[in-house]
């Protein structure tokens, strides 16, 4: 057995744990190993450090990953015209993000297809730029995932993971009932982010009638707009959507195009 098929073999075991990082530090720390005269201990510690570097920069997950925004748009892609009932003096405020600084609460109640979303996410953008924590979800997601967790036994830690980000978004309240269970989860976020941590909120039900969204659990109902409009900024959009409104455009124009024929 020589020194040179010793090292064959080496990078052959190192290749096919996938080790890479290790791999390519190898000839470097082999040569370090002989001038250094280092121990047989201290020679596979490096070797390893490398590697698990590597591992534990490839884990750490990106704020952008971490916060699973919904869509690529940011503020900018906003079109204000399409959508009148939208302030672009009041968004132009939210993006400097001040109102996280604050903890306020920021609720988008609208029909579908308004931009309720779009502008939800691009707040999330806003805030990841800006270094950040934020998280995207929404109201049925969080539910399932404090369902499974309390019957895993990681209820606190859920809820923790809820408190963390500096901006948690949670789209589409109300466009189903929630069960007792899942409104108390949703309560209980809620409530431990109070005064603490900002909460985007979308909804296409007003707030006075969400009752019928929480309506297993009247207590709740009537205690979460408390809670949410407390400190918050309120944008009521209303209007057409805007696919239906970019379809009814080009409907228009092929219309006109066909009369002028
Ligand atoms: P909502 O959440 O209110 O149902 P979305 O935010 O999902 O609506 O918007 C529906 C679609 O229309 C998305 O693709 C969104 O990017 C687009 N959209 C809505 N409003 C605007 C707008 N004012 N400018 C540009 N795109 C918009
Ligand atoms: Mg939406």
């Amino acid at each position: 057995m020589n020194a040179s098929s010793d090292y064959q073999k080496l990078r052959a075991h190192l290749a096919f744990l996938r080790m890479t990082a290790a791999a390519g530090a190898l000839p470097g720390e082999l040569d370090h190993a002989s001038k250094a005269s280092l121990t047989h201990a201290a020679f596979p510690e490096r070797i390893l450090a490398v590697e698990a570097g590597a591992a534990g920069e490839r884990r750490r997950v990106s704020p952008e990953r971490f916060a699973s925004l919904p869509s690529p748009f940011t503020l900018a892609d906003f079109d204000f015209s399409a959508q009148p009932s939208v302030d672009p003096k009041l968004i132009a405020d939210l993006a400097t993000l001040r109102f996280i600084e604050d903890a306020t609460s920021v609720l988008l109640i609208g029909p579908p297809g308004v931009g309720k979303t779009m502008l939800a996410a691009g707040l999330g953008h806003a805030a990841v730029t800006a270094g950040m924590r934020a998280r995207y979800t929404t109201a049925a997601d969080l539910a399932a995932r404090c369902h499974r967790a309390a019957l895993e036994g990681r209820r606190a830690t859920t809820m923790r993971s809820c408190a963390g980000p500096r901006l948690l978004i949670i789209d589409e309240v109300g466009y189903l009932p929630l069960p007792a269970e899942a409104a108390a989860a949703l309560f209980q976020v809620v409530s431990q982010r109070y005064l603490k941590g900002s909460i985007a909120l979308t909804a296409n039900l007003g707030i006075a009638s969400w009752g019928k969204v929480f309506n297993d659990d009247p207590m709740i109902a009537a205690a979460m707009p408390g809670r949410l409009l407390h400190r918050s900024v309120v944008l009521s959009i209303d209007g057409d959507s805007y696919r239906m409104r970019s379809h009814r455009a080009r409907a228009e124009a092929t219309r006109r195009a066909v009369a002028s024929t």
